[in-house]
């Protein structure tokens, strides 16, 4: 099979494409896990599969579903899943709109809302502020702009969303849902609200594994867009008591309990250490920016994690929920935070920078990258 390369640049961090995770149960794997390098997965029954998930746009849905071909050939995918809201788990479901298309109540409700032209615009936008930052003229901030706008565009640059025909699902449910895959128990659990307002995660006990989604980043950092943070880690407790062997996650390669508990120290140090300095009073942005820059992510083990700057929106989450006021950021909350992860993301690569320059050229490996 031809090797799968990462759609952001970057050095691959862990085999992509497609692999037998289970008996009859595959991953499709995008390396490296950052923002829509997302992944799926297919229950192959007798006569019948179920896809979990499609991608962020018919193009990559499309490379997906041809890999898939010689084991959909016999059992044509009847029914998706769509584990949660987000785009880069349901904007490709035009190219399997025949199948039953099922999501969570609370999942569905924010799909109404999501919008390819809105993410195009975002992409305008960067491209003129590329522009801006380039313009050979002095003006205020103009690296802020420059900083801005290469992140951003980078970030959209792997995409097409002009095809993009939003499908949303025909079932939804709420609690659990098992299902019959030709014989097979699938059963749906909703976890959220969580990384979003309607995570799901997909047990399919024969196989002794879980689809776990966007509940799971491994080896890339989590991004809470809804929380509560006490939801998450209840939800990471729920698949580690499911009696799964592995687990696929929504972005990063597949993993075992080890990973998992992982992700709830993290949830665990980002409680502690955000809950005490917005006690003290600081801002989530000042929180988020000491614990990204700080030295204790380093210490616990986070900061090779990619996209440490995502712990902005995460802070600032906890931060709504402790002020009682969490609500969807919408797309002007979501372009704002954005643009603050990436002053984030280039003061961190400065740092780096200067650390390394301290430590005399001596060290070989890029630290934390
Ligand atoms: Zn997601």
């Amino acid at each position: 099979m031809a090797a799968i390369t990462p759609l952001h640049p970057g050095p691959l961090r862990f085999e992509g494409g497609l692999t037998e995770v289970g008996p009859g149960l595959h991953a499709w794997l995008q390396p490296n896990g950052l923002l829509g390098e997302s992944n799926a997965g297919l229950v192959v029954g007798d006569g019948a599969s179920l896809l979990v998930d499609t991608l962020w746009d018919p193009r990559l849905t499309r490379r997906t579903l041809a890999a898939m071909a010689p084991l959909i050939e016999k059992a044509p995918i009847q029914t998706l899943v769509n584990t949660h809201s987000d785009g880069d788990h349901w904007w490709g479901n035009q190219e399997v709109s025949a199948a039953e298309i099922i999501a969570t109540e609370a999942a569905r409700a924010v799909m109404e809302d999501e919008s390819p032209a809105e993410m195009n615009r975002f992409g305008a936008l960067a491209r003129a502020l590329r522009l801006a930052g380039s313009l050979p003229v002095p003006y205020p901030r103009r690296g802020d702009v420059a900083a801005i706008a290469a992140y951003v565009s980078e970030l959209l640059a792997p995409f097409g969303f002009d095809e993009v025909r939003l499908v949303p699902p025909t079932r939804t449910f709420s609690g659990e849902l098992a299902l019959d895959v030709s014989g097979r128990e699938v059963r749906l659990i909703e976890v959220g609200p969580a990384h979003t307002a309607g995570d799901l995660i997909v047990w399919v006990p024969d196989a002794k594994v879980a689809i776990a989604a966007d509940v799971l980043f491994i080896g890339i950092t989590p991004i809470m867009w809804a929380g509560p943070l006490e939801g998450w880690i209840a939800a990471l407790e729920r698949l580690l008591g499911l009696g799964a062997e592995r687990f696929v996650p929504g972005h990063g390669p597949v993993c075992g309990h080890e990973e998992v508990r992982r992700l709830i120290d993290y949830w665990r140090w980002l409680e502690e250490a955000a809950g005490q300095r917005l006690a003290a009073g600081n801002s989530p942005a000042e929180t988020a920016r000491e614990l990204v820059l700080g030295d204790e992510i380093a210490e616990r083990g986070f900061a090779d994690w990619l996209a440490p700057e995502r712990a902005l929106v995460s802070v600032g989450t906890v931060d709504a929920h402790r002020r009682g006021v969490a609500r969807p950021l919408g797309p002007r909350g979501l372009i704002a935070a954005f643009f603050r992860m990436a002053l984030l993301a280039r003061d961190l690569e400065e740092r780096r920078g200067s650390r390394r320059a301290r430590a005399g050229g001596k060290l070989n490996e890029p630290e934390g990258r």
